[in-house]
This record gives C-alpha cells, structure tokens and sequence, in this order.
C-alpha cells in the first residue's frame, strides 16, 4: 500500500461477516490521527464487512458494489480536482457564497450529524461555487 496517495480515498475489496462469504468494497483512506490507512466496516452496498487484507485488485463478488464502483471512482476521481487557488478566493469572497454555505450546512444525515461536516462543508461550497462561476463565465 506504500503507492498510495493518502490524499486520496480508494476503493479496498473487503469480506463479508459469514457466510455465503462475498467480497464487497468499502471506502478506504488515510487517518492522520492514526497514522494508518483504515477500511470502513461497512460495504458501499451496506453490508457489515471486515478488512481480511484482500489486495486493492482482487476481484469484487457483490453484484451491488461491482455496480455502485463507478460512481464512487468518478466521486473519488473529482475530489481530487482542485479549482486553483485564485478561483479559490474568488469563490468565497462571491455575495452568493455564504448562502451556499448555509444550504451545505443545513442537510443532516437521519440520525442528525451534519451530512458534510464542517471543514468539509467550507470545501464544498468553495467549490461548488467556483464551479458555478466557472460555468457563467463559459
Ligand atoms: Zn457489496
């Protein structure tokens, strides 16, 4: 796992809790505070999962996470994507940027946490503005 970027969050093929025994993908990525690359234990298709040390290329049995792998790589892939640092202060400092923040901040997940929480949500906002200003000016 050393060619990792820990920027970056991956795909990791996880197994299923047992049996019929599957192979289903969970979100995986760095975690500063643990100094340590760590799998959710829960499959991008919802199922409780554990990490067995499967290698990033072994193959995916569960028809719903094959399924769902696209649109995470593609979400994966634009995270990535950073607008450059003038469109950046651009963006926050637009009249409309403190509403979008609002909208970012009012959502919460059923159980009430935020659904972005809030160093994310300045970072989506930004970018979603930029993106919006990038659009206009097209
Ligand atoms: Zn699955």
């Amino acid at each position: 796992m050393d060619t990792l970027d820990r920027a970056r969050r991956y795909l990791l093929p996880t197994a299923r809790d047992g049996a019929p025994k599957q192979i289903h993908l969970s979100v995986y990525g760095w975690e500063d505070r643990l100094s340590s690359w760590v799998a959710g234990s829960t499959s991008i298709c919802g199922r409780s999962v554990h990490d067995e040390g499967l290698d990033l290329d072994d193959a995916v049995t569960c028809p719903k996470c094959r399924a769902l792998r696209d649109g995470y790589e593609t979400v994966f892939a634009k995270e990535n994507e950073t607008p450059p640092v003038a469109d950046r202060v651009a963006a926050r400092k637009d009249p409309r940027y403190p509403s979008v923040l609002a909208e970012i901040r009012a959502f919460g997940w059923p159980a009430g946490n935020p659904m972005v929480p809030d160093g994310w949500a300045d970072t989506l906002a930004t970018h979603v503005m930029a993106a919006v200003r990038a659009a206009e000016e097209a």
